[in-house]
């Protein structure tokens, strides 16, 4: 799946350019033309890397950054400032913007600030063991165990599991789940994620374990102790 790249930018000249340029190198890019709908797509798209502008009507993209920083996401976050405004810069640093770019720039310029981007982020989406309760999950072997029991897992099981570890008591909406792992937008017409989570709970239940996949009604499903 390639990454997906969310771009918070309001002047169309600008988006235009990087939504062109990211799409020809094989980027997933959305846009967002301000600050609220920015926020928006964050949390319903879990974007990999977010390019963010600060001058937007509405919320600016310094409040827009504020805002990501204050959740448990990680994802990187780009910074477009206008030529010569420091403080800009350091404002949004401290905001804990990632890095940021100064207006104008080349599109190779961006490209490299992207590669390098996703790259420090590797280590965060590590193959470091996840473990939640007693499930333990090896991304670098994408082994399952739970209490020390093996737990064989199909491609798609694993692929799950391993969402809801990295976002554990996070509530993931059928979208997001639909959007990670299959990697398009769900139309809500098909059930293969309830199929999926039914799988899930057999194998992850199957010595009468407590269940750690719960149905969040009308919403979507979360990792959780009960
Ligand atoms: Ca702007």
């Amino acid at each position: 799946m390639p990454d997906k790249i969310l771009v918070i930018e309001d002047e169309e000249r600008i988006y235009d350019f990087i939504e062109r340029g990211l799409k020809h190198e094989g980027y997933q890019v959305l846009v967002a033309v301000d600050g609220e709908t920015g926020l928006e797509k964050t949390f319903s798209a879990l974007p990999d890397l977010i390019i963010l502008d600060i001058m937007l009507p509405g919320i600016d993209g310094l409040n827009v950054c504020r805002q990501i920083r204050e959740t448990e996401l990680q994802v990187p976050i780009l910074m477009l400032t206008a030529k010569d405004a420091v403080p800009d810069r350091v404002a949004g640093l401290e905001m804990g913007a990632d890095d940021y770019l100064v207006k104008p720039f080349a599109f190779e310029e961006l490209l490299a600030r992207i590669r390098a981007l996703s790259r420090r982020r590797a280590p965060i989406e590590s193959d470091a063991p996840l473990i939640f309760a007693d499930l333990w999950l090896d991304p670098s072997t994408r082994m399952a165990e739970r209490n020390g029991r093996n737990i064989e897992l199909t491609a798609k099981e694993y692929d799950l599991l391993e969402l809801f570890m990295r976002h554990p008591k996070q509530v993931l909406t059928r979208n997001q789940i639909y959007d990670r792992i299959w990697g398009y937008d769900f139309g809500g017409e098909s059930n293969i994620i309830e199929v999926y989570v039914r799988y899930l709970r057999a194998k992850l239940e199957a010595m009468g374990e407590i269940r750690l996949l719960h149905t969040v009604r009308c919403v979507g499903y979360a990792l959780r102790e009960p």
